[in-house]
């Protein structure tokens, strides 16, 4: 087992700035998820922990030695890609035994990573049986891949990385090619899995729920740059800037422009066809804007509609008069999409209410839950 040290990480590309004085302390045993949108580097910042791409600066350590200068197949890791590419001539067996079996040779390539030492027969088929119980594919060991399920292939890819017995498991999109539901499966085994073996992993997605779900801490990427290192509840619930508000939780948070003022001892955010009061616990927070534009965030599911009784108690400070645009019900939610003077909010509202397409309604905002930003920085005030 080890820890992961990403000091001043950087990989340029011509033009291109992918990863941008990255400094992580991934901890031993941490699942750890780096997210952000397509382009934003993580994968690149993955491959170089790998050693599948050079840095252009900065330190990569694994557990206490810099391993910039290591070959991949010496830094004892083992990774798991979106395309699992499994040997489909070869049984479930052999090709989760196939990277023991090969000797190593000066001249092999990334395959196997971990091979200072071969296997005897034994060996390996006792970490093959091992992994194999694990993931639940004892029946299935003498067949073929095009005889499996793309959940079964997916676990067999997974038990090739774990017969290995790797220091660092580094996974990109590894569930990406599975539907829905057997995502959803395969999340919660790989979590098990992970909480069984106990080995650092280091998970890639653009999805922010995996992340959310899976991740012990979630990296946030955008452009190269970290925006936000946190455990996924403080991401949701105190986002640094408005990236990580925007990025984290779905449907995204509501940005409204506003103008901070002062009425009589209270604060307000005023944003023209509506105005809320600043919670006492915020308010002294964006004193210094007041006379400022900022930006106000406010989640769907913390709005409320005023005609059902709620946790939101209804007070002139939070209720907002809104126009009714589009309606989507979800089941237990409907999803509206309001309108508020020249802006448009979206709110997760209980289906019970009674609002229709094309109604004025007032809806409350839970001002406790809401965010404040500086127009200009984007950071997060509160
Ligand atoms: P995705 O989710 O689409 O895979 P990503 O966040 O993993 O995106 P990277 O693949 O790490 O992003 O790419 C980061 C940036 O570096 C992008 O702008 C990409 O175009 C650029 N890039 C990646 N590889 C190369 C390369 N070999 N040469 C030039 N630019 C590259």
């Amino acid at each position: 087992m080890a820890s992961v040290t990403l000091k001043d990480l950087t990989k340029e590309f011509k033009e291109v700035i992918a990863v941008n004085k990255v400094n992580l302390d991934i901890k031993d045993k941490e699942f750890l998820v780096l997210v952000g949108p397509s382009g934003c580097g993580k994968t690149t910042a993955l491959r170089m922990i790998a050693g599948l791409e050079e840095a252009t600066g900065g330190e990569i350590l694994i557990g206490d030695r810099v391993v910039n200068d290591v070959s991949p197949k010496d830094r004892d890791i083992a990774m798991v890609f979106q395309n699992y590419a499994l040997y489909p001539h070869m049984s479930v067996y052999d090709n989760m035994s196939f990277g023991l079996r090969l000797k190593r040779t000066p001249t092999s390539g990334v395959w196997p990573f971990n091979s200072k030492r071969t296997f005897t027969k034994t060996e390996i088929d006792q970490r093959v049986k091992d992994a194999a119980q694990l993931l639940g594919l004892e029946k299935l060991l003498q067949r073929k891949p095009k005889q499996l399920s793309g959940g079964q292939r997916q676990r067999v890819a997974l038990g090739r990385a774990i017969v290995r017995e790797p220091k660092v498991f580094l996974m990109d999109e590894p569930l990406s090619n599975l539907d829905a539901k057997l995502r959803v499966q395969t999340r919660a085994e790989l979590k098990k899995l992970h909480r069984r073996l106990g080995i650092t992993t280091v998970y890639v997605t653009h999805d922010q729920v995996e992340a959310m779900t899976m991740g012990d801490r979630i990296v946030v990427m955008n452009h190269g740059d970290v925006q936000q290192v946190d455990t996924p509840l403080t991401l949701y619930n105190k986002p640094a800037n408005m990236f990580v508000a925007g990025f984290i939780g779905s449907p995204a948070m509501n940005f409204l422009p506003v103008m901070i003022a002062t009425e009589g001892d209270k604060i307000v955010a005023d944003g023209g066809a509506f105005k809320v009061e600043l919670p006492p616990e915020q308010a002294g927070r964006a004193q210094a804007y007041i006379g400022k534009e900022c930006i106000f965030g406010i989640r769907p599911e913390d709005i409320y509609d005023k005609n059902l009784e709620g946790l939101v108690k209804p007070a002139p400070g939070n209720t907002v008069k809104v126009g009714v645009d589009v309606m989507e019900p979800l089941g237990d939610d409907v999803e509206m999409h309001l309108t508020v003077g020249t802006e448009t909010l979206i709110a997760k509202l209980d289906s019970k209410t009674q609002a229709k397409v094309g109604d004025t309604m007032e809806v409350l905002f839970d001002m406790s839950r809401s965010h404040l930003f500086d127009k200009e920085t984007e950071l997060a005030l509160y």
